[in-house]
């Protein structure tokens, strides 16, 4: 199979942690919620960095700039091709760049009790050749859950850049079709693409996590690869608050994937899911091998490679 897409849905457990909480007032560290307030999220800004802030940790030498002042070379710069960018000035692949890489925001799945713990930051501050210590309280609410997440790859557009073809002038202009700009080879391509897997295998990189040591990496995961692009996929393992897959959505959306030609691929660590024993009985009936998670993401590179 061309594959022309990649959807990867997710789950990991954090255990009181404080992820990409919003800066609550004075020192109280609030966490971002939805469901009035019941569960916890992370925004999908914070899901991004962590992955490409991963990504950058094992490729440095691929990341020719910064977001912030984006090169525009998506040809040779991982960071520009994979983040897309608004640049200032026109370079190869034009001045704006859409992000092959849709990435959701890391959705607390169970309402859940928000604990509000203190902290004492002590530290020694030099002031005018004087040592004085600084002792602070910050209030720093932390919740336990389960965070649902995910990824959608438009691998047909990794390293792959399109401008519209202008022919004519003033008045008589018109569309004629679209010029390829930059174009990276099928083994680039592959390897931009397993680099991404392997980011959200290690995904970890939060900007609290210094402190909370809590890693976003999958531990239940459905991958399918596609020959169509599409985001159908992403709906897959919603839990309900008992911390059960919701096992009727789950299999139409197999046997949707099924129906339109995509590869699922399951990778499983027992015991997140609370209906684990329905959750891999429903597979089994699907035909769906259960792999552990590193086995699931390597078999799907090595389909994804095989496909080209
Ligand atoms: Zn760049």
């Amino acid at each position: 199979m061309q594959v022309k897409c990649i959807c990867l849905t997710w789950l990991a457990r954090a255990d009181l942690s404080n992820l990409n909480s919003g800066e609550g007032s004075g020192n109280l560290t609030e966490l971002k919620t939805y469901d009035r307030g019941r569960k916890p999220y992370v925004s999908g800004q914070a899901t991004r960095t962590a992955l490409f802030e991963t990504m950058a940790r094992s490729h440095p030498e691929h990341f020719k700039c910064t977001a912030e002042l984006p090169c525009a070379d998506v040809e040779n710069c991982w960071g520009c091709d994979l983040r897309g960018y608004l640049a200032t000035e026109e370079g190869v692949g034009g001045d704006r760049r859409w992000s092959p890489l849709k990435v959701s925001p890391g959705m607390g799945q169970i309402p859940a009790e928000i604990v509000t713990d203190l902290l004492t930051r002590a530290s020694v501050v030099q002031k005018e050749g004087k040592e004085s210590k600084d002792n602070r309280i910050a209030h720093v609410q932390l919740t336990e859950n389960i965070y649902k997440f995910s990824l959608v790859i438009d691998t047909a557009n990794v390293g792959r850049v399109q401008v519209p073809k202008i022919e004519g002038k003033g008045n008589k202009q018109r569309f004629a079709g679209w010029d390829t700009a930059v174009d990276i080879s099928p083994e680039q391509r592959i390897e931009r693409i397993n680099a991404v897997l392997d980011a959200v295998f290690n995904l970890s990189g939060f900007a609290k996590q210094a402190r909370a040591s809590a890693s976003m990496a999958p531990e239940v995961i459905l991958i399918s690869l596609q020959p169509t692009y599409n985001q159908r996929g992403i709906k897959a393992l919603e839990l309900n608050a008992e911390g059960e897959v919701n096992l009727q959505k789950l299999q139409s959306m197999i046997e949707e994937h099924k129906a339109m030609g995509c590869d699922v691929l399951f990778g499983h660590t027992p015991g997140v899911v609370a209906n684990d024993q329905q959750l891999v009985e429903l597979l089994e009936k699907q035909n769906i091998e259960i792999m552990p998670v590193y086995a699931a993401f390597n078999k799907a590179k090595n389909m994804l490679a095989a496909g080209v």
